[in-house]
């Protein structure tokens, strides 16, 4: 059984309250950095344990907080990013709903690492019971003396606050993230300047993702350099994967970056294989925004090697060959499922979650998702599979934020893998409306136009 460092305890009872957590040894991270260690050794700690970034980009956070800039007399922030919406991840909800004390310590350590006395939790609109959740740890935290003024009798005061968004995809980017809790339309920011010199008000600020703060709390307690022995090159730590899709056990499950996918998939440790015996299709590991991968290329390299769950192997072989670890939404798909269904349910996605700004995601996720509709229905011809191949390339690079290439690459990847589906359709118009296509199935009143 792997180690487990972040919900290795959320199956004992009562551990949602202060009183288990603290029994279990919670809080004990904030005792250890706040009385025996200053900040600039809290961050040289995070540094040595190679911990990257969980939210989808995997950027070192050590590194990243080396680049906080810090003026005299100017505040500065923490953010906690809990705007998840990947579809297919689930990861940090789960730690928040199940586990929430583990976040506010790990924020609390992080905010004196970083010198917040202010630090927010952006958290999604559709994650609306979760705030009263983390507001009853903070409230808790608060009562034993964790936050507010003077914690633990050292002169550090902290306070955290929960902002909820209205549930946009795009404000899980780090500067719309940061207009929207300044009350404003979640756009996009230009950058140069980066948060870490100008974000909230202006001021210097660190947005990181939840399993990333929570992941801050066992580097401190073990040390950076033994969290850096557990999983494989620049790979280091526990990740969190959300699992779903066509897979006996869905669920949320911490691995130690060295398992194969193979493992991941049929051992019972895990998603304990795929139901009735079906064969493995394709997966796309790392939430919707990530290449889907066919199962020859998702189990070994283009080189021939085992293909491994962690943020080298999932890339390795690049575009095509290979995908990412990305925000660690792990969607299954069995032998009896249809890519050209699947691929227009993430394009009917970003075409709502696209704020506008910008021409060739505005106009390409529409046309996207209308080319993907005709073809699935039995309404298309064979000039759309180029065309819808022309208009991703036209996207991809070409849009202010990453969101258009986040809609882009899913239908640039089943292309690539599986353009005889695609071409099936075409070529089998009757068949195509009629087939049952299980997974992406769902009845939608806007789905069959004439
Ligand atoms: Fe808005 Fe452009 Fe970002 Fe799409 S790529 S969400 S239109 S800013």
């Amino acid at each position: 059984m792997g180690r487990k460092l972040l919900i290795d305890k959320v199956n004992i009872p009562g551990i949602r309250g202060f009183e288990v957590y603290r029994r279990e040894g919670g809080y004990q991270s904030v005792e250890k950095a706040l009385k025996t260690m200053t900040p600039d050794q809290v961050t040289d700690e995070v540094k040595k344990s190679g911990l990257r970034g969980r939210g989808g980009a995997g950027f070192p956070t050590g590194m990243k907080w080396s680049f906080l800039a810090k003026p005299e007399g100017v505040p500065r922030y923490l953010v906690c990013n809990a705007d998840e919406s990947e579809p297919g991840t689930f990861k940090d909800r789960y730690l928040m709903e199940f586990i929430p004390h583990l976040l506010i310590e790990g924020l609390i350590v992080s905010s004196y690492a970083l010198g917040s006395k202010s630090t927010y939790i952006y958290i999604r609109g559709e994650y609306a019971w979760i705030p009263d959740i983390l507001e009853q740890a903070i409230e808790e935290a608060r009562a034993n003396n964790f936050l507010g003024k003077n914690i633990l009798g050292t002169g550090y005061d902290l306070e955290i606050y929960v902002h909820r968004g209205a549930g946009a995809y795009i404000c899980g980017e780090e500067t719309a993230l940061i207009e929207s809790l300044e009350g404003k339309r979640g756009n996009h920011r230009i950058k140069p300047p980066f948060p870490a010199v100008k974000g909230v008000w202006d001021c210097p600020t660190v947005v990181n993702n939840v399993e990333t703060l929570a992941a801050i709390v066992p580097i401190v307690n073990i040390g950076g350099e033994e969290y850096a022995k557990i999983g494989v090159g620049k790979s280091t730590g526990t990740k969190l994967i959300s699992a779903c899709g066509n897979i006996n056990k869905p669920g949320v499950y911490e691995i130690d970056m060295t398992i194969s996918v193979e493992e991941f998939i049929y051992s019972d440790e895990y998603c304990g294989g795929i139901p009735n015996g079906k064969r493995l299709k394709a997966c796309i590991p790392g939430g919707s925004s990530v290449p889907i991968l066919p199962a020859n290329l998702l189990l070994k390299t283009a080189k021939g090697e085992t293909r491994l769950m962690n943020y080298e192997s999932l890339a390795d072989g690049g575009f095509p060959k290979g995908s990412a670890m990305g925000s660690g939404g792990f969607i299954v798909l069995d032998e009896d499922q249809c890519v050209v269904r699947n691929t227009l349910t993430l394009a009917r996605f970003y075409r709502h979650e696209s704020c506008g700004q910008c021409s060739p995601c505005r106009e390409g996720t529409g046309w996207m998702e209308k080319i993907l509709k005709n073809i699935e229905y039995g309404k298309g011809k064979s000039s759309d599979i180029d065309l819808l191949w022309d208009i991703q390339r036209k996207i991809e690079g070409n849009t202010i934020c990453p969101l258009g290439d986040a809609a882009a690459w899913p239908v640039a990847a089943a292309i690539r893998h599986f353009r005889d589906e695609f071409e099936w359709h075409v070529q089998n118009p009757v068949e195509s409306q009629s087939r049952n296509f299980g997974l992406a199935h769902y009845a939608d009143p806007l789905e069959v136009t004439a």
